[in-house]
């Protein structure tokens, strides 16, 4: 690594095969100073709690924290879309010298008489914490007069990183379960932890599990419903995809109602797979055929896509990528995903993995590879530019960096219109990897245009009619 990276940060940077032994710091408060990618608090908690599409979500504080909208991370339903609305106090001076509590009443109980919610999750933002606004007192008796659950979230953004949220998510949504009854649950019941439904996913995955047999209780919480998941705590298995958002709630069942969960991922031919074995390993006793249906549903499925697999991995050999992305899991899946279409992951990293996480990244990198925690856009664009890679896979926050160094992107996060899991995400991922890495105009990019006219120069051949471009756009800076 040649970049000048923060003192405080190095132990948070590690190139597998270099000289360092692998010893990853992580799971940490951002570093001041270094602006991190990460989200704040609050916004954690939203991304976990907001595609529970028939809930009011109403954040308490000043209207810029409600700028963190539908807008920015969709999550589709298939009924309700009150999720998609933004609601918030909109706290001024005056609230902030004499209390908030009068407006988050009035607020709560005018919204929920317009638009008639399921339930309602009020969020804490910095402000509410530190004039310290009794949200719980409000809250309750709301839901009193209302009759429906009204959930504080205590997700203030000052008091720690974007898990925290995570963890305030979890607390609230445990408020809900176990507040219906569950009499007519099948044994082989899970509940879906960890998918947000951005471009339809979970009808995709759901749509494998009810061909194996087993029934869904509740998604947690992409198209989710205040319904379902007042009844999760009657499922037999909690199925946690990622590493970090829901994660927290599985745990926190476990303890309060004995179910198991397990962790998987649907991102990927070998993950995907696996994630359906794994839960039909699970019933295997309850079930006999289980297992049986489960491989059907692994073949069928992999027989369709393979052909186009193997097509588009042709061109795609040799190339590199580069992944940033929220939880570390996904990151497993990518790296494995990009193996699959012969390419290599030079660069990998995450905004909230663990150090289990990162042992496993190191593990199933290739030598070289850098593996980052919580990395800020200066580091980022380092990375990028040191190994010259032909992809860069990200949210919302990436995707500039991406833009303004003339290098591909594929947003695996908060704007995507196209289903990425499941054995068809794999095919839509692999699509649209082809079309942008394959792209000819990454050839004019300053940087790409430099060494090409370098090549064409030392083979003598005529750069315009070689590259099929204007002599102009091969001068390095015409772009
Ligand atoms: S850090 Fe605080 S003020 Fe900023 S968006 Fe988050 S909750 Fe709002």
């Amino acid at each position: 690594m040649t970049q000048p990276i923060f003192e405080d940060r190095k132990d948070q940077i590690y190139v597998k095969g270099g000289a360092e032994p692998f010893e990853m710091a992580c799971n940490r408060d951002s570093l001041a100073g270094a602006v991190s990618q990460r989200a704040c608090v609050f916004c954690g908690s939203r991304v976990v709690l907001y595609p529970i599409a028939d809930a009011l979500h109403l954040v308490h504080g000043p209207i810029g924290c409600a700028a963190y909208t539908w807008d920015i991370r969709g999550a589709v339903s298939s009924g309700p879309e009150l999720h998609r609305l933004s609601f918030s106090t909109d706290l001024r001076e005056n609230d902030v010298v004499f209390g908030g509590e009068q407006k988050l009443y009035r607020a709560l109980c005018e919204l929920i008489d317009r638009h008639n919610p399921s339930g309602a999750f009020v969020y804490s933002t910095c402000i509410v914490g530190i004039i310290g606004d009794d949200m719980e007192a409000v809250c309750k008796r709301v839901s009193e007069e209302k009759g429906i659950p009204v959930i504080p979230v205590q997700s203030e953004g000052f008091k720690g990183n974007k898990r925290e949220g995570y963890d305030a998510a979890c607390k609230a949504l445990m408020r809900l379960a176990g507040t219906a009854p569950t009499d007519d649950i099948s044994p082989l019941s899970i509940n879906l932890l960890g998918d947000f439904n951005l471009a339809g996913e979970i009808w995709v995955i759901r749509d494998y599990f009810k061909r194996m047999g087993v029934e869904v209780v509740a998604n947690v919480t992409g198209d989710g419903r205040v319904a379902d998941i007042r009844r999760s705590h009657g499922a037999a298995l909690n199925v946690v995809q990622c590493s970090g958002a829901t994660l927290p709630f599985a745990q926190l069942m476990e303890e309060e109602y004995g179910i198991p969960y397990i962790r998987v991922s649907y991102f990927g031919i070998e993950d995907m797979s696996q994630a359906l074995y794994d839960v039909a390993k699970f019933f295997a006793e309850k079930d006999p055929e289980v297992m049986n249906r489960a491989k059907e549903v692994v073949s069928e499925e992999i027989k369709a896509i393979m052909p186009r697999i193997k097509e588009l991995r042709k061109d795609l050999k040799g190339k590199k990528a580069a992944v940033y992305v929220g939880g570390a899991f996904k990151a497993f899946s990518l790296v494995k995903t990009f193996r699959h279409l012969g390419m290599q992951t030079a660069v990998v990293g995450s905004q909230t993995g663990t150090k289990e996480d990162y042992a496993e990244l190191e593990a199933i990198t290739d030598p070289g590879t850098i593996i980052v925690d919580d990395a800020n856009p200066l580091e980022l664009q380092a990375f990028i530019k040191e190994k010259d890679v032909d992809i860069f896979v990200g949210g919302v926050k990436e995707r500039p960096i991406a833009h303004k160094l003339g290098v591909g992107f594929c947003d695996h996060n908060h704007e995507r219109k196209e289903c990425l899991e499941g054995f068809i995400g794999m095919v839509n991922f692999a699509e649209e990897v082809y079309r942008t890495a394959m792209s000819p105009v990454w050839r004019f990019v300053p940087r790409r245009a430099a060494q090409n006219k370098a090549v064409l120069e030392s083979k003598n051949l005529d750069s315009a009619c070689s590259l099929d471009a204007p002599e102009g756009c091969m001068k390095e800076g015409a772009l």
